[in-house]
């Protein structure tokens, strides 16, 4: 019997679809279409400061409206934490983790020139316990301050084939060392309800921007730290900018799928941009959803960033 290969559509509710999510949803949509792979939409909500009420019903409505459908879900993470907090059980009892008291602050401070400015900083260890040292565990029940939870990585290289980047190396530990798992409010971390998700929903191909590339090493990590089998096939696609350069943001102007909708612009307009800087025709024209699923070829997608021009903003809202 062939693999039944699974994909998903996983929108963080912290905002409104814009031209640049909009995008990464349609490639991957019409990826999974053409193969016949099941498609999950997975509404990511764990981020609770940024998640914006309305925004999860938002993003269902935007998908439908570009002309996108899926086999299952919406499913939402906030839900039922069960299946993160069993694997967070998991990797304590076996020692893998260990609570975490610095604030973003310790961690500039401590953190080497190099890494100083950047946004993701590797995180040196401060609180990592010596190798014998067991009382990490027995600290996990101490609640006078807000803890998170750290994953112990290794040093080493973990490699990769990505689908559109090629093959990948990357050691974990060097560039942001042992990351979190689960934060001072007690929720999983991304990195891991990624990987719990991927893998408890059979996810075999994941299809997403390329600004989460670098995350892909620390999800095989957990991957194979937790058992949880043949890790999916990654695929990461370029972003949407702005002329620039800048990934697309609201210092863009608004560029939200609902507002060229309630502005009156057509699905078929949206889609024949998204088209246009997909490498799927040479000039702009309106398309449906299903045209692109046939038309699109992975291998002609521009591998530089698409910029999105005051031409195109022009086009889209010319009626
Ligand atoms: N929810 C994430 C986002 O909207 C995507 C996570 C993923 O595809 O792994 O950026």
């Amino acid at each position: 019997m062939s693999e039944q290969r699974t994909t998903r559509l996983a929108p963080s509710p912290t905002g409104a679809l814009h031209m640049g999510n909009a995008r990464t949803f349609l490639a991957n949509w019409a990826l999974a279409r053409r193969g016949g792979w099941r498609i999950v939409l997975r509404i990511e909500d764990l981020d609770t400061p940024r998640t914006k009420p309305g925004a999860d019903a938002a993003a269902v409505e935007d998908l439908g409206w570009l002309g996108l459908d899926w086999d299952a879900g919406p499913t939402r993470q906030m839900a039922d934490l069960s299946p993160y907090r069993d694997a967070l059980d998991r990797l304590r009892s076996a020692g893998l983790i260990y609570p975490c008291r610095c604030t973003r602050r310790d961690i500039e401070q401590a953190a080497s020139a190099p890494h100083a400015d950047a946004h993701e900083l590797r995180y040196p260890g401060t609180c990592r316990p010596a190798p014998d040292d067991l009382s990490h565990a027995a600290d996990a029940g101490r609640r006078d301050a807000p803890i998170a939870w750290r994953l112990i990585v290794p040093d080493g290289e973990i490699a990769f084939n990505d689908g559109f980047h090629g093959p990948q190396r990357v050691n974990v530990q060097r560039e942001v060392g042992d990351f979190v798992v689960a934060t001072k409010a007690s929720l999983p971390a991304y990195q891991l309800a990624v990987v719990v998700d991927d893998a408890r929903q059979g996810v075999t191909d994941v299809v997403r921007g390329d600004d989460l590339l670098g995350s892909t090493g620390r999800q095989l990590l957990l991957y194979h730290l937790l058992g949880l089998g043949p890790p999916p096939r990654y695929t990461h696609l370029p972003l949407v900018v702005g002329e620039d350069g800048r990934r697309l943001a609201k210092r863009h102007g608004d560029t939200r799928l609902a507002t060229y909708r309630d502005a009156g612009v057509s699905a078929d307009r949206v889609v024949g941009l998204l088209a246009f800087w997909s490498g799927v025709v040479p000039a702009r024209e309106p398309m449906s959803a299903d045209e692109f699923r046939d038309r699109f070829d992975l291998t002609r997608l521009p591998p530089a960033p698409a910029v999105f021009t005051a031409a195109d903003h022009a086009w889209l809202t010319d009626r």
